[in-house]
């Protein structure tokens, strides 16, 4: 691994040794900065170069770039040295995010996002050892493609509704229903799947379980065809009589859903660090592209209209920034922060959608293609309102937490 664990950053002779040499980005912390060089050189090398013909071809081969991340160390950041991760704190796995954000695209970064953010943690956490040793070592290592099988065709907000059963028949559960929308769904080799493993109260009876995705029974029904996040394969999946040992349940059983609502404030600060570079960057280009383009004989940039609207989309992504570190730093000393990575998931699904709209009016016609990175971002970034939470549930969560939820 080039990166090493316990908290030292690079072996000598290691791709991180050396200062890094761009300019210094507004929240980029100097002690997060040589791992956020290191990543770059990767996405420079090994995606980028790669992204339009994945975009096209409707997926990214998640297993080659996995490995190169995971050889680097950038699959498990924040997790254990034990078990192959660099053992650092979540602020590096958000650094990490919002470096992932130059990437030319949104799925690629989701999917590394479900990898090493959303699919792990409950079993980082509850997962007993062996479970550890079989599922968290090879995803860190990017030997292993992880997905999270959370929403269904009939529950994505409601997910206390989820109707996949897992039935307990002596030491196996049997797996019965199916799971939609999965990142990563058709190329995983697991699937961090909630369930219901009992009748009881529906926040008191489900449970995560490891389920490896080739045993038999699990059907990948289909590849959503998306509007945006083209390059990250999303799936419907079904699950007939699929028998999984009862050694694979995460954690306690009926602890679930609390395991899950755990796993959602990770999710959903990551998601907000992945969206803060991807708006730099098209306020950047649409900055270079309206200061060349001539209008009535004077650059579209001269319009005070257009430079006042570039300048407050700015400062709105740096509020955003800010509202996300506050948030991190206190998740970092352990406290609950579900409200405000509720309110930054709500604000950067705003803010994404707005600044994508404006931007892309800014460059007319050209704005329209498939040719420009505005245009794509423009439909990539309207997930940040649906995955992981809608604006809506993430308004609920902010009015549970300020006690204004009229009562039932
Ligand atoms: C590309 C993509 C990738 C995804 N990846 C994954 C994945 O890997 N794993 C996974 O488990 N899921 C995944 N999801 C699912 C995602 O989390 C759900 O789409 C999301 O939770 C919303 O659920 P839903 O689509 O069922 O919408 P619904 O729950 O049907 O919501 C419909 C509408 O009702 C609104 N609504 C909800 N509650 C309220 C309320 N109280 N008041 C007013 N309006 C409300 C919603 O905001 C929304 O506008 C993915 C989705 C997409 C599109």
């Amino acid at each position: 691994m080039a990166l090493r664990a316990g908290g030292r950053w690079a072996r000598p002779g290691s791709a991180l040794r050396g200062r890094c040499s761009g300019p210094r980005r507004a929240g980029d912390a100097p002690r997060h900065r040589h791992l956020r060089e290191a990543l770059r050189k990767i996405i420079d090398k090994e995606i980028n170069p790669f992204v339009d013909k994945w975009e096209e071809e409707g997926q990214f081969p998640a297993h080659k770039v996995f490995k190169i991340l995971g050889q680097a160390g950038f699959l498990g950041v924040d997790k254990p040295t034990e078990y192959g991760g660099m053992g650092l704190d979540f602020s590096y796995n958000i650094a990490v995010a919002e470096e992932l954000g130059n990437v030319r695209c949104g799925g690629i970064p989701m999917a590394i996002g479900v990898q090493a953010g959303m699919a792990t943690p409950a079993l980082t956490r509850f997962g007993s050892h062996e479970l550890k040793k079989q599922f968290l070592v090879p995803t860190i290592a990017g030997d292993f493609v992880a997905c999270l099988g959370i929403s269904e065709d009939g529950a994505g907000s409601d997910v206390a509704n989820i109707k996949t059963t897992a039935v307990r028949k002596g030491d196996e559960y049997v797996i019965n229903g199916g799971k939609m929308w999965i990142t990563s769904g058709s190329q995983a080799d697991w699937m961090c799947l909630l369930a219901n493993t009992s009748k009881g109260p529906p926040h008191q009876n489900k449970s995560l379980i490891c389920l490896p995705m080739n045993l038999p029974g699990i059907h990948v029904a289909k590849k959503i065809d998306k509007l945006g996040m083209r390059s990250s394969d999303t799936a419907q999946i079904f699950f007939e009589d699929v028998r999984v040992p009862c050694k694979n349940l995460i954690g306690e059983e009926g602890k679930g859903f609390t395991y899950q609502m755990l796993q959602f404030q990770e999710e959903r600060l990551w998601g907000v660090a992945t969206a803060l570079t991807p708006m730099e960057t098209i306020i950047q280009e649409t900055i270079d592209y309206t200061g060349q383009r001539k209008v009535f004989g004077q650059p579209v940039l001269h319009n005070q209209t257009v430079h006042f609207r570039l300048a407050e989309l700015a400062t709105e992504v740096e509020l955003l920034r800010s509202l996300l570190h506050r948030a991190v730093a206190l998740y970092v000393e352990g406290n609950d922060v579900t409200k405000f990575a509720s309110m930054a998931k709500l604000k950067a699904g705003r803010l994404t959608r707005e600044v994508t709209d404006s931007c892309l009016q800014f460059w007319g016609g050209m704005g329209f293609t498939n040719e420009v990175l505005v245009s794509r971002f423009y439909r990539d970034l309207r997930l940040m309102s649906i995955g992981g939470g809608t604006d809506e549930t993430m308004l609920s969560i902010i009015c549970k937490y300020m006690d204004i939820l009229p009562r039932k």
